[in-house]
């Protein structure tokens, strides 16, 4: 076990459930900013240890990528599930990495804002509105109140748990989108544009493919085109985690499953993005290609991507979001990870006291 750095907070707090979030909000022009000296209190509540979150307190990895005893792991994608000998997770969480591992881990599941006890400790999961089961960590001790949250977004979804924020003294989030031009159209726009593209292609004889994540993305997908009454094949591993969905009783919506010998190129066909051939051929009928991510808003990203057009539908907070959530949370303290280290000094010009993890020395986290 290497030399950990502790990280500290010393108030408890309270929480509230959040409204959707609508749309841009410059929301944190009245902190007031940090005292200097304030910058040094801080807690122990987690670690950097062997380049991984831990809570010696609790004996508690948190989306470590090494495989642990007994790790917390917010949300089913595989840059954050292991099998690990226990898995700490949501029970939508549980049912998602149970269909996506490749042997049995014994699980500890927790529903949302059902508390439990560990020593001194409590610990809440609350949903993150990431992907189904998505969820965020309260650890709340004598000391003060610890916010993980994981991947996250505050945007509203059809498919996945509405966000919440919750009070705290110590925040630790993700800043994927973590730059001022990253903000993501209205929901509704994003929808529209999907729904455009595929009614376009259908029209003009196209074979309209979509581009998105086979667990959360692809989901929300089929729900948005479903809505509009549009027809959607999907790939199978996207139908493998439909099936999850249905399980948990979030219905996306119609869809039939790709068959090589059956899709004629007259139905909106969801793809993963990565390691998944693409179809050759649709009955003639050229392909019309769209990747679906928040990293459309990039000069040149259709480019890059290799697709007719790229449409920002992201699970991820934009950058107004990310300050809405710390608006909303109220944190003495932040720490970063997951994106860009210079989103550190937009938090710090508005009073924050932001430090990023991956900056901090020995780190190299994740
Ligand atoms: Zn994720």
């Amino acid at each position: 076990m290497g030399d950990p750095h502790f990280y500290y907070a010393d108030v408890c707090a309270g929480s509230t459930a959040l409204d959707y979030w609508t749309g841009p909000k410059a929301a944190t022009s009245a902190r007031v900013p940090f005292a200097a000296s304030e910058r040094t209190f801080a807690l122990t509540v987690f670690s950097l240890t062997e380049q991984s979150l831990y809570v010696a307190a609790l004996d508690l990895w948190i989306d470590s990528m090494r495989e642990r005893d007994r790790c917390y792991v917010s949300h089913g994608h595989s840059d954050h599930a292991r099998e690990h000998g226990t898995v700490v997770a949501s029970v939508n969480s549980a049912r998602v990495c149970r269909r996506r591992f490749g042997r049995a881990v014994s699980f500890e599941e927790h529903a949302f804002n059902e508390p439990w006890t560990a020593g001194e400790h409590r610990l809440t999961l609350f949903p993150a509105g990431h992907v189904l089961g998505s969820s965020q960590l309260l650890i709340e001790g004598a000391t003060g109140a610890f916010v993980y949250t994981g991947d996250f977004k505050l945007a509203q979804s059809y498919t996945c748990e509405p966000p919440e924020v919750k009070h705290c003294d110590v925040l630790l989030m993700e800043c994927t989108f973590g730059r001022p031009q990253y903000v993501f159209p209205a929901r509704t726009e994003v929808e529209e544009r999907i729904v455009a593209f595929v009614t376009r292609a259908l029209a003009d004889g196209c074979a309209p493919l979509l581009f998105a994540y086979s667990l959360g993305k692809a989901q929300e997908t089929i729900a948005i085109l479903s809505a509009a009454n549009l027809p959607v094949t999907v790939h199978g591993a996207v139908d493998a985690m439909a099936r999850v969905y249905a399980e948990a009783g979030v219905m996306v919506g119609p869809y039939e499953t790709y068959d090589a010998g059956t899709y004629d190129g007259t139905r909106a066909l969801i793809w993963p993005p990565s390691g998944k051939r693409r179809p050759q051929a649709a009955h003639q009928r050229p392909l019309r290609t769209a990747m679906l991510t928040g990293w459309a808003l990039d000069p040149g990203a259709a480019d890059r991507y290799g697709v007719d057009e790229m449409i920002p539908l992201s699970d991820h907070a934009d950058f107004p979001a990310l300050l809405a959530y710390i608006e909303r949370a109220q944190p003495r303290k932040v720490w970063l990870n997951h994106g860009r280290p210079n989103f550190v000094w937009h938090l710090r010009r508005l009073g924050i006291d932001a430090e990023y993890l991956e900056a901090h020395q020995q780190l190299a986290l994740f």
